[in-house]
């Protein structure tokens, strides 16, 4: 809710925000959804005056999605919104199409369709949404910017956050020119976030071992190119669609580091070393450089101050990681904080929001290494290559590395007794057809009961943060009743429901009781 206040200095009003957010990219944006949603006060800063831009489309705007994110963008009713994935094939794919077909990639290793043994998911149900489909930044964040101005949310553009200071009250926030009060600010500022580092926070981690590329060009002899990614023995490079390259270069960063525009001399030079063919760049359109520099906050909180998204943590784009890990940290964080602004929280859940996440951004950042590590043009990373290349063949390998490139192996943990505690709802489905997923666009807590039990049902009234539903599932996958979070994560599970002592401990643990 928005407070206004008077000055009674100089007789000016002002608002008092329940949270600023610098920076409206995807991860700030899916954040201040999600705080509008219970009904806080948003203000959204971001740097950039126009939202649009040739970076954000296709084909360098070009979004892998995993299954979380997937799921959290059907859990608010979002997923229909989204067009592209409808008409776009995957250009990252290869054209073989059945067993054979490419289903994802560790470190430009292929995975197969045919290998990944989706049984041993037992908690997905065939009425799962997509495991991974594509996406443009722009849409996405067009989508989000539209859910946003719906539910109240204000952004003003052009105005970059470039200091602030806070108390135990609130943060005071300085951009472009103008002041702005608020009771929380969260960082969705990105990598290079000002918030991070004007916050106190410590950003720890390793250094790189390449530069990346991305660039439109035109080609003289395109066909000096093989299709597809190629791992090479002095980096890698791909060209997914004619003219638009992906390049890897392992110069330690440097290139990157010392801020140099791409020239079309350069970049031929790096795409002749990398793909050791004589390919002649006639004109480059456009390019931009990235790295695989791994670095995560140690802390997701100062104070009043908070981190999400790239602002938090940083590794390469290899396997399309660093979205889908920034849309989970918003969804993990935007119940818990409203719940706090709304006198709400159980005590200690804001402070749940860092160490549930931390872990899961380092085991992304580890995994983003680990491809480094073996993408080098070194003998010892050839090896480790070899090594992976035989157990991404089999079926465990491949359903282990599916599992973690789509997020479906995916677990918090909440220390549950149960093993779907820390998971992701499975999208049940009721008798009359209606699945869990679509009815989670409210927000709130969910306690689903299969077994109309009483004793749960008198509990459940007990928190008005809390939808209780009683239904049959045409798969409840041996459980009898489950309590979800906000975010879609399960809090307690049981298959045999005895006494509920434990459901009571997880309902204080995470809800308030009215
Ligand atoms: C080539 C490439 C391919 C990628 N592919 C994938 C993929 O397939 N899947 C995936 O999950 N991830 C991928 N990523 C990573 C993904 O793009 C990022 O992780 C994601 O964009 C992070 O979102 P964010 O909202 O945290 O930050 P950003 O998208 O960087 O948004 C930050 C926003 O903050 C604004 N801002 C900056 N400074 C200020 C300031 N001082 N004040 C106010 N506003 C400010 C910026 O203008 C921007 O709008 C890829 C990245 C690259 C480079």
């Amino acid at each position: 809710m928005n407070t206004t206040l008077k000055n009674k200095k100089n007789n000016h009003t002002h608002t008092i925000y329940d949270v600023i957010i610098s920076g409206a990219g995807p991860v700030g944006l899916f954040l201040a959804c999600e705080l509008a949603l219970a009904k806080c006060s948003v203000l959204i800063l971001e740097k950039a005056v126009e939202a649009h831009s040739p970076l954000k489309q296709l084909p360098f705007g070009i979004r892998g999605l995993s299954a979380p994110t997937i799921e959290a963008l059907y859990r608010r009713g979002l997923l229909q919104e989204l067009e592209i994935h409808k008409h776009l094939k995957n250009p990252h794919q290869n054209a073989v199409q059945g067993p054979r077909r490419q289903a994802g990639h560790f470190a430009g290793i292929p995975f197969r369709d045919g290998d990944i043994d989706t049984a041993q998911w037992k908690y997905r149900l065939p009425s799962s949404t997509p495991t991974s489909l594509i996406t443009e930044m722009e849409e996405l964040e067009t989508v989000l910017s539209r859910r946003a101005a719906i539910l109240g949310v204000e952004i003003k553009r052009g105005f970059a956050i470039t200091s602030f200071h806070q108390n135990n009250e609130g943060v005071t926030v300085q951009a472009g020119g103008q002041s702005f009060e608020s009771k929380w600010l969260v960082g969705c500022d990105g990598s290079r976030s000002v918030v991070r580092k004007t916050g106190g926070f410590e950003f720890a981690g390793t250094e790189p071992e390449f530069t990346g590329y991305t660039a439109k060009v035109d080609i003289l002899n395109p066909e000096l190119l093989k299709p597809g990614r190629n791992v090479t023995p002095t980096g890698m490079y791909m060209q997914s669609q004619p003219g638009y390259l992906a390049i890897q270069d392992f110069d330690g960063g440097a290139f990157h580091g010392s801020a140099k525009p791409v020239t079309r001399e350069h970049l031929q030079e790096v795409l002749r070393r990398v793909s050791n063919t004589n390919v002649t760049i006639s004109t480059l359109h456009i390019a931009s450089t990235w790295t695989d520099r791994a670095r995560q906050a140690t802390s997701y909180r100062n104070g009043r101050v908070l981190l999400a998204g790239d602002a938090a943590h940083i590794h390469a784009p290899l396997g399309g990681q660093g979205l889908n890990l920034g849309l989970g940290d918003a969804m993990n964080l935007g119940w818990k904080l409203a719940a706090t602004i709304n006198r709400k929280a159980p005590e200690g859940l804001l402070d749940s929001y860092g160490t549930e996440r931390h872990p899961i951004g380092a085991q992304v950042l580890d995994w983003s290494r680990a491809q480094a590590a073996i993408m080098k043009p070194e003998p010892n990373a050839r090896a480790l290559h070899a090594i992976i290349t035989d157990l991404i063949n089999t079926t465990d390998g491949a359903t282990y590395f599916a599992g973690r490139v789509w997020g479906v192996s995916t677990q918090i943990n909440l220390d549950g007794k149960h093993p779907l505690v820390g998971c992701s709802v499975p999208n049940f489905e009721f008798e009359d057809e209606t699945k869990i997923g679509q009815l989670m666009h409210n927000g709130q807590g969910i306690l689903l009961d299969f077994n109309h039990n009483t004793a749960i049902r008198e509990l459940a009234s007990e928190y008005n943060q809390i939808d209780y539903i009683s239904k049959t599932a045409k798969n409840q996958l041996g459980l009898c009743a489950v309590l979800i979070q906000p975010d879609g994560i399960v809090a307690w599970a049981t298959d045999d429901l005895i006494e509920t002592s434990e459901l009571q401990k997880a309902m204080a643990t995470w809800f308030w009781l009215t």
